[in-house]
């Protein structure tokens, strides 16, 4: 295929036409897709539904467990945390059915009471939290939604630009936090290398009361079983680096079992852990111990987690290679785009030509596919080059997903040939 930038005006006025043509006729078949949000399908959440069975009348379930109390989990679930996420029991709290419902009541916390004695943030001038880019949006509304100022970092193949990391982190006190997703990261598939995860562990925060926001949100999601990247383990390395109280990590089974029904964790120090405590004693009496009883029982270990992860995988990776092959047939060679080969999590990242994101999201939404809103994956959803777009193929079915990725294809086409034939007048 030959390459845009290298064709004259006359070519590109006739692929413009010919590409119209092609997308007029999309846009009459009156499509209704979504790849918006990395929400599984139905066939995902089919392969966890015996597990509503585990617990019924007849089940024997300690009293305790029916009553209030247990504000930081059963002790089950947290020998099953602590299996997955590589930590001891000690450093875990189990919470209700959502990891992000953690970070904002963290993000609260500092923000009301400040952590193990600091001041809170609210009596500060100005609070700064760095933000890896492209990241999560709703990490992002997170902090936008204290008034935080965020700050973006290019995030790299081996995770954030750790030179730009340190020299906020170690000499600005108003830095109080980053956001990171460090396996198969929302939404670029990135992991952090050990090195990455070496050098946050050593930080030398200004402020006292800094923590990184470890959100390993996809630390088992893998989409193969020969090819599989792995972090290293932050809470390990921060006590290793005398830093134990630096890092929050967050995890949930949502895409592990039922989003909005399933179990969420957080591992940190234990100092962290009884300064948690001591504010959610005010807040809670504890979680839904029968949910975390039922997960327990459904996978007994961590073998059966993730023999149940390889289905998941099983029903996804379909879907994501599906996506790739048509985008690497139809915009390979074209120099108009690059994007992401994962091998984890729920995303595929497309960058597109300076200046075209949003115009190719337009587009698609004209003719009936929705994508995450271009500039999504920034903070103030403002993408400076306006070329990131992030693709989530979990929700349709292949078939589906194979018309709305030709759809989306035959968009970055049409824009990029229009906007190359713009630049020749
Ligand atoms: N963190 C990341 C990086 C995510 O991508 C998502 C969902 O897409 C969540 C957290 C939400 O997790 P939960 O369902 O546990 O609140």
């Amino acid at each position: 295929m030959k390459s845009y930038v290298t064709m004259n005006k006359e070519e590109l006025t006739n692929l413009v036409q010919e590409l119209q043509i092609q997308y007029d006729h999309f846009k009459s078949q009156g499509l209704q897709l979504n790849m918006a949000r990395g929400k599984p399908d139905f066939d995902q959440l089919g392969l966890s539904k015996d597990m509503l069975d585990v617990i019924d009348s007849q089940s024997e379930i300690p009293n305790d467990y029916l009553n209030y109390g247990i504000l930081d989990g059963t002790l089950e679930a947290k020998e099953f945390f602590a299996e997955m996420l590589d930590v001891s029991k000690d450093n875990l709290i189990i919470y209700g059915n959502s990891s992000l419902n953690i970070m904002f009541d963290q993000i609260s916390r500092g923000y009301t009471h400040g952590y193990m004695g600091a001041t809170p943030w609210c009596q500060l001038d100005k609070i700064k939290f760095l933000c890896p880019v492209p990241g999560y949006d709703r990490h992002f509304a997170i902090t936008e939604h204290f008034g935080i100022e965020m700050i973006p970092v290019p995030l790299n193949d081996n995770g954030p630009d750790m030179d730009v990391v340190e020299q906020y982190v170690n000499n600005d006190e108003s830095v109080k936090g980053i956001w990171c997703v460090p396996q198969y990261s929302n939404p670029t598939g990135t992991t952090y290398s050990d090195e990455t995860v070496k050098r946050f562990a050593s930080l030398k925060p200004a402020a006292k009361d800094f923590r990184i926001f470890w959100d390993n949100a996809y630390c088992i999601h893998h989409l193969y079983s020969d090819k599989q990247d792995h972090v290293a383990n932050i809470i390990k390395a921060c006590e290793e680096a005398g830093n134990p109280d630096i890092v929050f990590e967050f995890c949930s089974t949502s895409k592990v079992t039922f989003p909005g029904s399933g179990v969420a964790a957080m591992a940190t120090s234990k100092n962290n852990k009884q300064d948690i405590l001591k504010h959610m004693t005010i807040q809670t009496i504890g979680h839904d111990k029968i949910n975390q009883l039922r997960h327990v029982r459904y996978f007994k270990n961590i073998d059966g987690l993730m023999k149940h992860m390889e289905k998941q995988a099983d029903v996804l990776r379909p879907k994501f290679e599906a996506v790739i092959e048509i985008l690497d047939k139809e915009l390979s060679g074209l120099d108009i785009a690059s994007w992401s080969h994962p091998l984890g999590g729920y995303f595929v990242s497309f960058d597109a030509m300076e200046g075209c994101a949003k115009d190719i999201v337009n587009a698609c939404k004209e003719a009936g596919v929705i994508l995450t809103g271009a500039g999504a994956t920034y903070p103030y959803g403002k993408d400076p080059k306006d070329s990131h777009i992030r693709i989530a193929p979990s929700y349709p079915t292949l078939d589906e997903l194979k018309q709305a990725a030709q759809l989306f294809t035959l968009c970055v086409k049409l824009v990029s040939a229009k906007k190359t034939l713009e630049s020749l007048h």
